[in-house]
Formats: C-alpha cells, structure tokens, sequence
C-alpha cells in the first residue's frame, strides 16, 4: 500500500504548517502549496529534508495540477489577520472564492475528502452568545472586513454545493482565536503585537477600552480538532475553539505579567466593525468528535514566548 496523499493549501501559513507536521507524523505524503503572500517558508524549512513533503509555490486562486493520487486536500490558503486583508483584500476575496472552487474542482477529480478552513468571522459582529453552529451571524458585507467574511461564507456554501451537487465528501471547520509558534511577529493580531511590544519594551495597543472579548486556543488543540474532524462524519460547519473568554484588556494584562515587561498599556481606536463579544459553543465538537481543548493559556502562553523570543532575537540580530 502507498502513502495516502494530502495536499494542503496555505501549508506555509501558521496553522497550514502545523497542518502539515500533523499529516507527517500521521504518515502521509504531504504536498503544500503557498504563493507566500502571508505565509513564510520558514514555517516549514524543519521539512524540507523529509522525502515525503513536497513544497509548490502557487496561487491557489489559479488552475491546480496534482499528479497522482490525492486523499484529501485542506483548504487553508488566506490571509487571516485583519490588517492583512485590509492590505489585501482582492486576494482576500479571490482566495476563498475562486481559490474554494479551483481546490473543491481538484477534491472532486481525485475524489478526495475536502476539509476548508472557515472562521469565527462568519458569526460577524454576533448577537447570540456563545455562538452556536446554527447562528447565521451579523455579518457587514460591505464594510473593511466583509472582503474576509463573505469570502469564507461564500467559501462555506460552494464546498455544501459541491458536496450536494457532485457528492464529494467535505468538511467546515469554523476556526476562532487561535495562537501559537509560528504566528508572524508583525501580523497586527492581538497577541503577535502585545508579545513583540511587551518583548521590545514598547506600549501594549489596546484597541477601543479593550472590554471587548476574544477565546484563544493553542496551536496544538485546534489541529487536533481538525483531525477528528476530518475523519468524522459531520459535513456542516463545525466550531473548533477555546471557550475560555476573556477581554482583551485582561489579556494584555496576561501578557505583561507573563513577559515581566515594564510596558503601559495605551489605547487606540477600535477599528470598524470589530467584533464585541465571540466564544465557541463547542458542544457539537465535544459530542460528535470527543475532543475539547487541553492546554491552558499559560502554558499554551509560555509556549509561544518562547517562540517570539528566538524569533525576535534573530530579527534583531540581523540589524
Ligand atoms: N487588538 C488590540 N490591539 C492590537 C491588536 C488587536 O486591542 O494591537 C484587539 C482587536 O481590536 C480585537 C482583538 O484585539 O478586538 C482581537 O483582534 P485580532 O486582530 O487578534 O483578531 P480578531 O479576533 O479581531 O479577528
């Protein structure tokens, strides 16, 4: 029996190279595809010598040759961080349209099982809390954020068509909060930009009073859901989270107390259509698949210090 075969879009991204390690160690052979607009080859130079992982450089948004057989393919190429589709927003929009339907056209030729990479942003600015999986959400399409919501709801009902329509076997994952090594230092995300403050002794940016809340999950956690997941039967949306809700302002608060750093906080505009409130329901997670979170946020927090650490000394480094 060969290998079976996984390709797995956006596999130079922070969770696409984590997706990628997973599917290694599982003992696939692996095929990343990035056009590294957002991602990094460094996420995944630790595999370049294995000869089972394969690395293209593509856009994901063009015509996808694969030879041979695929089992699967992960749909994870985006930017993710709100000021990266602010910067990119065409390729935002282009990625979870016309780059869904090129991976689901590929899923479908190779008959292999189609997982996306959905979000918490398509629950918008919500107004039931926690979510649930059946809230249709209170999404702004035509403000600075509707380019990354709408492309991954648009993204959510082409891979339920392509499911109806031509019978391929998909999966949803809706993917909130998520930290961990290998985030980008300088990807304006709330713990990217509180740790390489608090590490280069500058102010932490809190936006607006900061009363607003988020869920972080670790890494690890998140890909383990989206293994389950993946060899589950569930075809809707499934909500892989951390529950575990605080405000941002008691996180910047975390992360000032974890790096021991002498930094103030200051305060900036919150940016438009900022989510108030979000917190996974995870109880379709924890009864169809068994999973549920397992590391806590300080360990999960020490974790990736770590990693900002070695990276930022390497920045500095080379100045
Ligand atoms: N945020 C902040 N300061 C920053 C970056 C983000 O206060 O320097 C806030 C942001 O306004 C939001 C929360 O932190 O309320 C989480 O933002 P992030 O960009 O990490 O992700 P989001 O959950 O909004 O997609």
């Amino acid at each position: 029996m060969s290998r079976s075969r996984v390709l797995i879009t956006g596999g130079a991204g922070f969770l696409g190279s984590h997706l990628c390690d997973r599917f290694l160690a599982e003992g696939y052979e692996v095929l990343c595809m990035d056009n590294l607009i957002t991602g990094d080859l460094r996420n995944i130079e630790h595999l370049v010598s294995d000869a089972n992982f394969h690395f293209h450089h593509q856009d994901v948004t063009e015509y996808i040759h694969v030879a041979g057989r695929l089992d699967a393919v992960m749909h994870f190429a985006s930017p993710a961080s709100p000021i990266d589709y602010l910067e990119l927003p065409i390729q935002t929009l282009k990625v979870g349209s016309l780059g869904t339907h090129k991976a689901l056209g590929l899923a479908h030729a190779k008959g292999a099982r189609f997982l996306l990479a959905s979000t918490s942003e398509c629950y918008g600015d919500p107004l039931v809390h926690p979510q649930r999986e059946d809230y249709w959400g209170n999404v702004n399409p035509v403000g600075p954020r509707g380019v990354y919501d709408e492309a991954k709801r648009f993204a959510e009902a082409m891979t339920m068509a392509y499911h109806r329509f031509h019978g391929v076997s998909t999966r949803i994952v809706r993917i909130f909060n998520t930290y961990g090594p290998r985030m980008r230092l300088n990807d304006g995300r709330a713990l990217p930009a509180f740790m390489s403050q608090a590490l280069r002794g500058d102010p932490l940016t809190v936006f607006g009073d900061g009363s607003q809340t988020r869920s972080f999950c670790y890494c690890d956690d998140l890909i383990d859901g989206i293994w389950r997941l993946l060899h589950s039967d569930e075809v809707l949306p499934t909500n892989i989270g951390n529950p575990s809700e605080m405000t941002i302002l008691e996180f910047a608060r975390k992360i000032i107390e974890l790096t021991g750093t002498q930094s103030e906080i200051v305060y900036k505009d919150l940016p438009q259509d900022d989510p108030k409130v979000r917190q996974p329901d995870i109880s379709k997670a924890k009864e169809l698949l068994g999973w549920e979170p397992v590391v806590d946020l300080d360990t999960g927090l020490e974790k990736t210090l770590a990693y900002f650490r070695e990276r930022m000394d390497l920045v500095e480094a080379a100045y």
